[in-house]
């Protein structure tokens, strides 16, 4: 199916390209979502804990220190658990978009369990006074009927699916909704994620900061939007927070990137003809 891309003519300034830098903020949500034996692994549950609290302060200071906005993606349980780390994302001026609420992967749930999983998330957030714009699926695994209560729920564009790498219009229950595509090679945690019970690759850094770069290249020669999608829990462990500056000053020193936020980017696609 040919999808219809959403049309920028330009970007801000004198911008060549549309870098988005996002952080999904999944804490100890995802394991506990699995089952309750997790609630008792406390090495696997801490370092989920890592990214809310010590990953999540070296990203915000990493971005301050370059002035670039971001959008991260929470999962109303780490909302709950981690309000301090709200506070500190929407101080610091980033997006917040909906990532579940206790990160399920929405295809083994039926539709009336994704719809309360979709309002949970909604709650816990407003209590942050946050009405998000974006909705990024738990673990990247977006679902028909998800997928058609967004744009009812209000909900401008989704980040999950991957069917171009620009971004896109999709249906949302017979309303318009912009899709900005990510991938999992533009992710952190096929090359850095690591547990015990599910194993993991831990990459060169090297090797992923050349493919991150020769990605924003590509997306430069194409004047399209990129995003990049990272964990604090992984990018937040120091030597990989070093890949990630360098990224950043490779780009920078590179061409003419526009860091923004999704919503920014949602905002300049207009609506399709
Ligand atoms: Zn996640």
């Amino acid at each position: 199916m040919v999808r219809p891309t959403a049309v920028f003519p330009s970007w801000p300034g004198d911008a060549e390209v549309a870098v988005a830098l996002t952080f999904d903020v999944d804490g100890a949500a995802p394991w506990i979502s699995e089952g309750p034996e997790y609630a008792r692994r406390l090495t696997m549950l801490s370092q989920g804990e890592f990214g809310p609290g010590r990953g999540l302060v070296r990203v915000l200071d990493l971005l301050a220190d370059r002035g670039i906005p971001a959008t991260f993606y929470v999962p109303g349980h780490t909302a709950d658990q981690h309000p301090e780390a709200i506070t500190a994302i929407l101080e610091a001026g980033h997006e917040v978009g909906h990532h579940g609420y206790l990160h399920r992967g929405s295809d083994p749930l039926d539709a009336a369990d994704q719809r309360i999983e979709l309002e949970q998330g909604l709650t816990a957030l407003a209590k942050h006074g946050i009405r998000p714009a974006g909705y990024r699926s738990p673990g990247w695994e977006l679902t028909t009927e998800t997928l058609g209560m967004l744009a009812e729920l209000g909900f401008s564009y989704d980040s999950s699916l991957m069917a171009d790498d620009r971004p896109y219009w999709e249906d949302s229950g017979g309303k318009p909704l912009l899709e900005i595509p990510g991938h999992w090679s533009l992710c952190d945690w096929p090359y850095f994620g690591y547990t015990a019970y599910h194993g993991g690759l831990l990459a060169d850094p090297a090797a992923v900061e050349r493919s991150w770069l020769e990605e924003f290249e590509s997306a430069r020669q194409d004047r399209r939007a990129v995003t990049y999608t990272m964990h604090p829990e992984a990018i937040g462990r120091g030597y990989l927070l070093r890949m990630l500056e360098r990224v950043i000053s490779g780009m920078t020193t590179r061409g003419r990137p526009w860091f923004a936020t999704h919503a920014q980017i949602a905002e300049l696609a207009g609506q399709p003809d």
